[in-house]
């Protein structure tokens, strides 16, 4: 491991630039949409909305649903935790315009937890795969889920909108799930979903782990061997970065190396259709070339 103080070199960012990144932006001003990408000041930024390299492939950007209030507080987030506030039912619509108009190729939905709803959002959540499918049937749509507390037919309600990856972050190591998240979160619960979803469908499956929690080693292979077993089709590792001094502080920073080496163990040895996996790497990083690349070629 590394000394914990500082941040090492590789972590730097690259800022956005450039007519493509301005006119998504005013895009997504006028539907008063926001990105995850945006509010996370995502370092991916220029890459993921640009499409990489040349900018050919039409990008990937990531929605954030239900507003920006969580009903839950993971000890790693920076999301505000309660005060919850109605559901907009615009949204879907809203949503689904955009997406049209950026022209994006492949986009990805998140969304806070909405433990305080009778159905945890998964019907809103729902509904804005299916508007933008309706609107834009080339696209591809991810989406990254909450739990819903392991309630199958919650579950069952987004596998029925048809994307075409469900994602559930198991986010850390089992022995970690606390502090690093909520309480109502957890290890099996969240292994459960992806089970689920992998049983009752043929929708690609994802989940993403962060590693600086302080894990050991046996305990990363540990859990992407449970994920695999789980039937999970595509894992992503990145480096946690403490939003702010409340959050859980950084145990350790892992060389790109390190990275590089779970991505072979991720990829050859556990036969995971691919596997993302560097210091800055999120769970929608890329997510469009990747998949598209891993997948449909
Ligand atoms: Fe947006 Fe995700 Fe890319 Fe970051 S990694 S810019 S949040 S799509
Ligand atoms: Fe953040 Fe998700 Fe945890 Fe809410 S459930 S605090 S949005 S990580």
């Amino acid at each position: 491991g590394m000394s914990r103080s500082r941040k090492p070199g590789w972590l730097k960012t690259r800022p956005p630039s450039g007519r493509e990144f301005a006119d998504i932006r005013e895009t997504l001003r006028d539907h008063d949409l926001h990105t995850v990408c945006e509010e996370a000041n995502c370092p991916n930024l220029g890459e993921c909305w640009s499409g990489g390299e040349g900018g050919s492939e039409g990008g990937t950007a990531t929605f954030m649903l239900m507003g920006d209030r969580c009903s839950r507080g993971c000890n790693f987030c920076d999301v505000e935790t309660g005060g919850m506030e109605a559901l907009d039912p615009d949204e879907p619509e809203n949503v689904a315009e955009a997406v049209a108009e950026i022209g994006l190729d492949y986009v990805v939905l998140t969304s806070v937890d909405r433990d305080d709803l009778p159905d945890q959002g998964a019907g809103h959540f729902a509904e804005t795969i299916r508007e933008i499918k309706a609107r834009h049937p080339g696209i591809l749509v991810e989406v990254l889920i909450p739990d819903f507390r392991g309630e199958e037919e919650l579950v069952e309600k987004i596998v029925e909108a048809d994307p075409d990856v469900i994602a559930h972050n198991v986010e850390t190591v089992s022995r970690l799930q606390t502090p690093v998240r909520d309480r109502r979160a957890g290890y099996e619960q969240s292994l459960s979903v992806l089970e689920y979803v992998d049983r009752v469908s043929e929708i690609y499956t994802k989940t993403s782990i962060m590693l600086g929690h302080g894990e050991y080693d046996h305990e990363v292979y540990r859990t992407l061997a449970d994920c695999r077993e789980a039937g999970v089709d595509v894992v992503t590792l990145g480096q946690y970065l403490r939003p702010s001094e409340s959050h859980l502080p950084v145990r350790r920073y892992d060389h790109p190396g390190k990275y590089e080496t779970w991505r072979r163990v991720a990829e050859e040895e556990l036969g995971f259709l691919y596997c993302a996996s560097g210091p800055m790497v999120r769970s929608s990083y890329r997510a469009g070339e990747l998949f598209v690349e891993a997948v449909l070629r």
